[in-house]
């Protein structure tokens, strides 16, 4: 597959939409804090303990799992499943704790990934460059984050909760509070494992999703998009590599359809389902036909 475009003009027009001004700018203090975590990563590694790689995994669990997959993803952006909303803002929060930005921010950016992917308009498309698809996006353009404003119009559902409308603006917070408090209990070490290192492993597996499963592995589904069913997305993602599963059903709460396909966060929800705290649980099969609008 050519690339539309050559990797540094990417022809990104969500931040029009947006109303990004400067599009192809260098964001400094979105690149500082990205190099910072990782600066954090690569010395969290010369700090091994048992313990603090315990932390590290239960927090990317209870962060990019509970807050990213079940949470952003297949809870607030496509509403798959329903839960009392305390746990609807508890998976908020902890999807703030990824660094991943606020709620509004991340809903909005993935539903207009949904309405245009690979097409011009997707926030992030390989068609643009697999380095942009995976972070060259976040790196460029006005740090929007925090216009919630702005964001809230691609997210009405969010923006009518004042709790979301805060969280988005102070989506960082969590973070550092989380950061002084591991640093309080296990010094520099353990705040590096769990803050930088955690962080910095929750990101690219997640941008995993928008890099290559848009551009390798397989598909099930003739869907208009370049999306593919990876594997081993899948497993450092908690089941979100199920990617062409995913575009062919968006509202489906399973994306591994097929008995062999790992899906963690559907596990959890089945979990929460069985215990009467999941309703209206929303699920595609192999065999379910694509919408008119999602097929090639
Ligand atoms: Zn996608
Ligand atoms: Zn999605």
């Amino acid at each position: 597959m050519a690339p539309r475009v050559s990797p540094e003009k990417p022809q990104n027009r969500a931040f029009d939409l947006l109303e990004f001004p400067e599009k192809q700018k260098l964001n400094f203090a979105t690149t500082l804090v990205m190099v910072i975590l990782h600066l954090g990563a690569i010395a969290a590694l010369f700090m091994f303990s048992w313990t603090n790689l315990a932390v590290a995994l239960f927090l990317l669990w209870f962060c990019t799992g509970l807050g990213i997959s079940m949470g952003y993803h297949r809870l607030h952006t496509h509403r798959s499943y329903q839960v009392p909303l305390p746990l609807e803002y508890l998976f908020a929060v902890c999807g703030a704790l990824t660094f991943e930005g606020g709620p509004i921010f991340w809903v909005a950016t993935h539903r207009i990934h949904h309405q245009k992917s690979d097409m011009p308009g997707d926030p992030h498309s390989p068609r643009d460059g697999g380095w942009w698809a995976h972070v060259g996006w976040i790196l460029v353009g006005e740090a929007k984050h925090n216009n919630t404003r702005l964001m809230a119009k691609y997210a009405p559902d969010l923006a009518k909760h004042r709790f979301y409308v805060w969280l988005n603006d102070w989506h960082w917070l969590p973070n550092v509070l989380l950061a002084g408090l591991l640093f309080a209990i296990g010094g520099l070490p353990l705040m590096l494992w769990g803050t930088c290192l955690r962080v910095v492993i929750g990101l690219h597996a997640t941008w995993l999703v928008n890099s290559a499963t848009h551009m390798w592995g397989s598909r099930r589904f003739p869907t208009r998009d370049d999306s593919r069913n990876s594997w081993w997305v899948a497993l450092i993602t908690f089941g979100e590599g199920w990617h062409n599963n995913h575009h062919a059903h968006p509202t489906s709460a399973r994306h591994g359809l097929a008995w062999y396909e790992l899906d963690l966060s559907w596990i959890q929800i089945k979990i929460l389902r069985y215990f009467g705290i999941a309703k209206r649980v929303q699920v595609a099969k192999i065999t379910t036909p694509l919408a008119e609008r999602d097929a090639a």
